[in-house]
């Protein structure tokens, strides 16, 4: 077989086989077919995309590329989450916890900050001490007696997908539904969960600007993961402005603290209540899903998340004296505030420019080298449709760089947008793909519900 007439099969449009898939991601994998034939590849499924099937077989095909964990020996029902990535997204940290103390098995494997978007690993590794590596036995050990490992893909897991995601990060073919519907699904099938709850973003800040293409990732999801068994829902949700308040990652694990101790943004709580609630539906604990939500607001009343939280962070090796003190925390060495310049009320906090700003401030990455200032972000005193007074403050910008704070500074102000005409508060949860349809959320029931609802 030659790599040449699998490439021109595919950009004609043709429809590989199972065979010629294996030739290609095999060979690329155990470099024998180099990185410019695979950049053509991916290219060729770019603009002529895959079919169902062509996309089922590559998603197994990464998958078998590494291990696959067998979680067998845990009767219990694992689950996991993953968000296709978007700005002040900290749902993990409290997902986590919040599932693993309502008796699910979380094996969580996360990924690191790049571009705007930040990692989970990123914000964990904010606690000193905290280890994100962890060998397979340790792993299982812990899932066993704790009930949650929050960990990194680690060079076992899924190589194809490591090798192929760098190769799409460089060759500007990122933005392909059957290969982020591949990248995804192979690593949450390669952890052996029984269901896995996604959270497709759309807006600004996220992978696909467009809701239509967000809702058609979604189904793509779900149609790929159902044809494997893998129980799954996909909630489409706005990444137009960030999650929460905080960007950033010591702030952002803060605000997940505070959020495992009852309190917290009113979007970013609600926003993993959904989430986790639909993991709880998965594994039958609740019938309706206003009752998941019920059931896991009262384990962030009652402590126990964030007791499980602490737990996770003193097994992992992390310094729990922290999580118990935020304040306890080094702060940045400096900040800035932006203000309105009128009375008005807050129009837009333009996810992506934010998620920029604040990576060029420290707090990601620009390659996989760079290093990551933990203490700098920004804070958001107010989010969209907030009312707002002349010189009333808008969002806090921290930093160890002092050039770089002041070189952000207008980028920043730009991002924070005041109008003197009131603003709605905007949609969080368009709706959801489940294995029997499309969904629309209804936010005053806490459904999704096949039809959409008259207030919308
Ligand atoms: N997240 C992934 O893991 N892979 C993609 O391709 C896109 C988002």
């Amino acid at each position: 077989m030659n790599p040449i007439d699998l490439i021109e099969k595919k950009r004609d449009g043709g429809e590989l086989t199972e065979v010629e898939l294996a030739f290609l991601i095999n060979g690329y994998v155990q470099d024998r077919i180099p990185d410019y034939q695979i950049s053509a590849f991916l290219m060729a499924v770019y603009f002529q995309g895959m079919t169902t099937a062509e996309t089922a077989l590559l998603t197994a095909l990464m998958r078998d590329s590494g291990i696959v964990l067998d979680h067998s020996s845990i009767s219990a029902f694992k689950v996991d989450k993953h968000s296709t990535g978007g700005v002040g997204d900290k749902v993990s940290l409290v997902l986590g916890p919040l599932l693993a103390c309502a008796g699910l098995y979380v094996p969580m494997i996360s990924g690191r900050a790049l571009a705007h978007t930040g990692g989970t690993l990123d914000k964990l590794e904010a606690i000193p001490g905290f280890q994100t590596n962890m060998s397979m036995s340790n792993l299982a050990r812990q899932l066993k007696e704790t009930g949650l490992v929050l960990v990194g893909q680690g060079a076992d897991l899924t190589p194809a997908d490591k090798k192929i995601y760098a190769l799409r990060d460089a060759t500007a073919t990122v933005h392909s539904i059957p290969l982020i519907t591949a990248s995804i699904l192979s690593k949450k099938l390669a952890e052996g969960v029984d269901a896995l709850v996604l959270d497709v973003k759309a807006g600004s800040g996220a992978i696909f600007q467009d809701t239509e293409k967000a809702w058609e990732l979604a189904q793509t999801l779900v149609q790929t993961a159902t044809q494997f068994g893998l129980k799954s829902s996909a909630i489409i949700t706005a990444m137009t402005q960030p999650l929460g308040q905080a960007v950033g990652n010591w702030l952002e694990t803060r605000e997940a603290i505070e959020t495992l101790q009852g309190g917290g943004p009113d979007d970013f709580r609600d926003l993993t209540l959904v989430l986790s609630g639909q993991a709880l539906l998965h594994a039958g604990k609740t019938a309706t899903l206003s009752e998941a939500i019920h059931l896991l607001q009262e384990k962030l009343a009652c402590g126990a998340a964030f007791d499980k939280f602490v737990e996770i962070v003193k097994w992992q090796g992390g310094d729990a004296a922290v999580v118990e003190k935020p304040d306890s925390y080094p702060q940045a060495n400096f900040s800035l505030t932006i203000k309105s310049d009128k009375n008005g009320f807050v129009s837009e906090l333009r996810a992506r420019e934010i998620g920029v700003v604040s990576m060029s401030l420290g707090a990601g990455r620009r390659t996989m080298a760079d290093d990551i200032d933990y203490t700098a972000g920004i804070i958001l005193h107010k989010k969209v449709g907030d009312a707002i007074q002349k010189g009333g403050c808008i969002a806090t910008a921290y930093s160890n760089n002092e050039t770089s704070l002041m070189e952000n500074e207008q980028r920043l102000q730009n991002a924070c947008l005041v109008k003197i005409e009131a603003t709605p508060r905007p949609e969080l949860i368009y709706g959801a793909v489940e294995p029997d349809g499309k969904k629309f959320w209804d936010g005053a029931k806490q459904e999704f519900r096949e039809t959409k609802p008259d207030n919308s």
